[in-house]
């Protein structure tokens, strides 16, 4: 697909900023026009954390014209193992601030623009309003859906990123081009723990926000592919990357051509929180299976992990054809259905699939395979 450059006219460079970023006017493909185009665009980053600290300190190197923060958060001691952004004697301080003084010490060329506010329903359209392109380096539902509901009403590029123990994510979401991030996941399937709760290996943070960094390059300058309609599944642990197809849903509340929003949601919050319905533990699981249950039991994991380990009786089908429409086509509408993957990030997104096809009778386990090996089955051994 050919998508044009988000910025057509740049603003001219001076000699000094000729110099600066001579390694990139060395490329033919950015040359003085495409990093022209880079001085003159504006790009906005919510959350000064994990994802945006690779994010806003690559961006300013880059010699992004303007840089806006969003973060009311401060900077506690356990964000340094990840948000390099931020360092010891900021402890205590205003992320926002911490932030732009960093990213200022790297690039003094560039403008940053602090909003040191909490991205809300009354705020997210003006504030993304001002800018080219929005970063997402948030860790929760309800911002993501506010960020992609506004990117979608303001018709701008929106760069997701995610980010899980050893396991991150990401895509463009474009309604202009390819799916919104409702089209993904029309509801949230599961509250997923936190950071803090569920721990993350910190340099995952700069695999995946330099991933989200090299997007936004790409969309201002107009080279390469930007991964819009695809989703990014990288594991640490394996080093391995998965470039799935994604599609525009025909049905999305917000971005089809009958949309039914057609405004921001009054509680984000709320929308987030009727979600656990879905899940069912690996107890009542264990308890399905003794009592002998009519159920079918899905393992959307690759098969190479199934080869590993598995929980008895359950029959392969990789996330990989749930987006291919081959899993819909096997799996039948009138039994009861329950999914499982690694820890409960897969699932959740096989789950979403099913629900949005009209599938009713469908959960998926918690915690997935990693949790019934800890509190059912430890002989068969975590991977
Ligand atoms: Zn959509």
């Amino acid at each position: 697909m050919e998508i044009p450059p988000l910025v057509e006219d740049g603003t001219a460079l001076s000699a000094e900023e000729l110099r600066r970023y001579s390694r990139h006017l060395a490329l033919p493909d950015i040359s003085t026009k495409g990093q022209e185009r880079l001085k003159k665009s504006k790009v906005v980053c919510i959350g000064a954390g994990g994802l945006g600290s690779p994010v806003l300190m690559y961006l300013a190197a880059a010699g992004i014209g303007t840089l806006g923060i969003v973060d009311f958060d401060v900077v506690d001691e356990t964000n340094l193992q990840r948000q390099v952004i931020h360092s010891e004697s900021e402890i205590g301080k205003s992320k926002a601030e911490s932030a732009r003084n960093s990213i200022l010490e790297i690039n003094s060329f560039i403008n940053v623009v602090v909003h040191n506010v909490e991205l809300s329903k009354s705020n997210a359209l003006d504030i993304l309003g001002q800018y080219d392109l929005i970063i997402d380096g948030t860790d929760n539902f309800a911002t993501r859906y506010l960020i992609n509901d506004a990117a979608v009403l303001l018709g701008k590029p929106y760069v997701w990123g995610s980010i899980y123990r050893f396991d991150g994510q990401a895509s463009v979401f474009w309604s202009d081009y390819g799916p919104c991030y409702r089209c993904l996941h029309p509801k949230p399937a599961i509250d997923v723990a936190s950071c803090a709760e569920a721990g993350v290996l910190g340099v995952l943070c700069a695999s995946i926000g330099a991933i989200q960094a090299t997007e936004a390059i790409k969309i201002i300058t107009g080279i390469g592919t930007p991964i819009v309609g695809n989703l990014i599944i990288y594991n640490a642990l394996n080093t391995s990357f998965e470039k799935i197809q994604i599609k525009k849903d025909p049905h999305c509340v917000l971005c089809s051509d009958n949309p039914q929003q057609v405004g921001l949601l009054d509680d984000y919050e709320a929308f987030c929180a009727s979600t656990i319905e879905d899940e069912i533990s690996v107890y009542e699981l264990k308890d399905f299976i003794e009592n002998g249950r009519d159920f079918l039991l899905v393992d959307v994991r690759q098969p190479y992990e199934y080869e590993l380990v598995r929980i008895p009786d359950s029959h392969l089908m990789p996330l990989s054809s749930f987006f291919e429409g081959r899993a819909l086509a096997s799996l039948p509408r009138e039994r009861e259905i329950i999914l499982y993957c690694k820890a409960g990030i897969r699932s959740a997104t096989a789950l979403d699939i099913l629900k949005s096809q009209g599938y009713t009778n469908v959960r998926h386990v918690e915690g997935g395979i990693l949790s019934w090996i800890a509190h059912i089955q430890p002989e068969l051994g975590a991977y």
